[in-house]
């Protein structure tokens, strides 16, 4: 049983008096244990968080940048120890959890090269007004299980970048490599400016509640981030919600099948299936829809599943028991649908460890769980259409709304049909990723602001108007005394 994980408040490590188990998804048995962070230690890391913000608020953005950078050289550097403990929690495969962390770091970079700058509004005749961008205070940050380095990197980045200090909190399904980049951030930023916690669900709750936190800055699903708003309705924090999705992939009739046939089932199989952009609903053109579902049937029977550390593993297990038990009783809820044909997979593998098998479910349609809710988890259903105006109403009918793309040889007929989609992020002939200056966010129930890119940056700000108007002289009221 590996111990010893330290959480980080006010730039030391420090234990709790309780912990609690971390499974290994690949065999479901406890491999680690994990403090259990207490309120009163919450309180002692937004105390500090707050006497850090006044010094860390004053440093230059060229100074914030740098101490960001050589704590990116730093995570760089135990990129291996890091992967390994990433397979080990959340399951995916070693080489997988290498790229999150890569991924993680040149998102950083591209972080750090926006640029959030003071603007005049105006300089005449009027006056001249200057609208400045001023940090929050305090975030607190929550994340989920998935890709829990790649969405704490951004939340660190741009809470930091824009001269706010952090509160970071990771799932307690998979808290540990979170607490390693907060051993690596005492060495990188004074005392107090990244803190970082490990909880369960009752400790996110905390953050949201307390008045001393400036902003929660959430990724996590649909039903947990009403939670988060209406609990920092109470002391009126911002929120970014980075929410659930069930993105809608429309592939049109003209495509070549081949060719698009891996990427469309890498963005719905990867990291099986646990990414919120994830492809969840794959609309088909009756014409190309029995040779695609053939080559992701093929593509589904090539594919190595196992424990991330063996060679030539490309998918991993479901996250976790719930999560597991989740899909597995969506399954059997769409074996119960009439003449839903199941092409492959459908049950979990008999093995321990929570592996389902890569399913693909055709001739289902909305109205059925698999359709209209976020699965999450290694199943594709695929959706059969003729007209392209009943795809696009089929893919806009959800309360989700975080991404989806279009599929066509010809792209000026797919970014017309993707123009239509009501998503935050619409891809031609292209699905999954984020770009470090390209905004990121759900329409809908999918979230509320952005993460990434200049929005991305507004949003851990507060914009100030500084104003020096020069109003014209007002005119003598009748019979006032000059
Ligand atoms: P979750 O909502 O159950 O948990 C997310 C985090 O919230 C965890 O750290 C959890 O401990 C904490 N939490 C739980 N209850 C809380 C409360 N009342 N107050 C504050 N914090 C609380 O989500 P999950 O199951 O860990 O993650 C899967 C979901 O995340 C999926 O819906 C997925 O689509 C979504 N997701 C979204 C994005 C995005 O960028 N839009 C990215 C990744 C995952």
């Amino acid at each position: 049983m590996q111990q010893g994980f330290t959480q980080t408040i006010d730039g030391r490590g420090e234990d709790s008096p309780t912990s609690f188990d971390v499974i290994n998804p690949a065999t479901g048995e406890a491999f680690a244990r994990c403090p259990d962070a207490t309120s009163e230690q919450l309180d002692r890391a937004v105390a500090a968080a707050r006497r850090a913000f006044l010094a860390w608020r004053g440093t230059s953005q060229e100074q914030r940048r740098a101490a960001l950078q050589a704590f990116g050289a730093a995570v760089r550097e135990r990129t291996d120890e890091i992967a390994a403990l990433l397979t080990r929690e959340q399951g995916k495969p070693l080489q997988r959890a290498k790229e999150e962390i890569q991924r993680a770091l040149a998102n950083l970079e591209g972080i750090v090269a926006n640029r959030l700058e003071t603007e005049v509004l105006r300089d005449d005749a009027r006056g001249r007004v200057e609208i400045q961008h001023h940090p929050l205070g305090v975030i607190g940050a929550i994340t989920p299980w998935n890709v829990p380095i790649l969405l704490a990197m951004p939340k660190i980045a741009q809470a930091l970048y824009t001269g706010n200090t952090i509160v970071l909190k990771p799932s307690p399904y998979t808290p540990l490599t979170t607490l390693l980049l907060g051993e690596i951030a005492r060495d990188a930023f004074p005392a107090g400016v990244v803190n970082i916690l490990a909880g369960g669900n009752d400790f996110g709750r905390w953050m949201t509640e307390h008045a001393g936190i400036d902003k929660i800055s959430f990724t996590g699903s649909v039903a947990t981030g009403k939670r988060v708003m209406a609990s920092a309705a109470a002391t009126l924090k911002r929120v970014t919600l980075e929410l659930g999705g069930n993105d809608a992939a429309i592939v049109l009739d003209d495509v070549d099948v081949k060719a698009i046939a891996p990427k469309l089932f890498w963005a719905a199989f990867g990291n099986s299936g646990q990414i919120c952009q994830a492809i969840k609903r794959l609309y088909v053109h009756e014409n190309v829809y029995d040779a695609l579902c053939d080559a992701l049937v093929a593509i589904a029977g090539s594919v190595r599943i196992g424990e991330g550390f063996e060679e030539g593993v490309l998918l991993g297990p479901v996250q976790n028991r719930m999560q597991y038990e989740r899909v597995l009783e969506l399954l059997a809820d769409t074996k119960r649908q009439p003449g839903v044909r199941i092409l492959c997979g459908g049950d979990a593998l008999p093995r321990p460890g929570y592996f389902i098998a890569p399913t693909i479910v055709a001739d289902i349609a909305e109205g059925t769980r698999l359709v209209d809710e976020e699965p999450f988890g290694p199943v594709l259903p695929v959706l059969r259409f003729r007209d392209v105006d009943d795809a696009l109403r089929r893919a806009n009918d959800s309360r989700f709304g975080l991404a989806g793309s279009v599929w066509s040889a010809d792209e000026a007929r797919a970014k017309a049909v993707a123009e239509q989609l009501e998503v935050g992020t619409a891809w031609i002939n292209h699905h999954l990723g984020v770009e470090a200056d390209v905004p990121f966010g759900g329409f809908k129930e999918s979230g509320i602001g952005r993460e990434y890119g200049i929005d991305g940056l507004r949003h851990y700000s507060e914009v100030r108007a500084v104003s020096r108007p020069l109003f014209p002289p007002r005119p003598a009221a009748p019979g006032a005394k000059p």
